[in-house]
């Protein structure tokens, strides 16, 4: 399989995040710690065969989420993202 093919959109992992977080994130808007670039989490690029699930910046490709799941806990990395805004609803 190529790479373009595994690549997905922030929304593949809405529910995820939902999830993790209790609200829908992929409206919030992040920045990325690398390049600094503003864009809904919707936006990021999402491959979900990394391996866990990583998003990375649609600017400079830094991974701003990596997410490893067992049957037992989550991992979550979010050092490549500098800021997420929620918006309160
Ligand atoms: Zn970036």
């Amino acid at each position: 399989m190529k790479a373009a093919e595994m690549k997905l959109d922030g929304n593949a992992i809405g529910g995820l995040l939902i999830e993790i977080f209790g609200t829908d994130l992929t409206g919030s808007m992040g920045v990325c710690a690398s390049c600094g670039a503003q864009g809904q989490v919707a936006t990021l690029d999402v491959y979900v065969h990394a391996p866990g699930i990583v998003a990375r910046c649609r600017s400079c490709e830094a991974v701003m989420i990596r997410i490893v799941r067992s049957e037992t806990r989550t991992w979550l990395d979010l050092s490549g993202t500098r800021t997420i805004q929620i918006d309160e609803r």
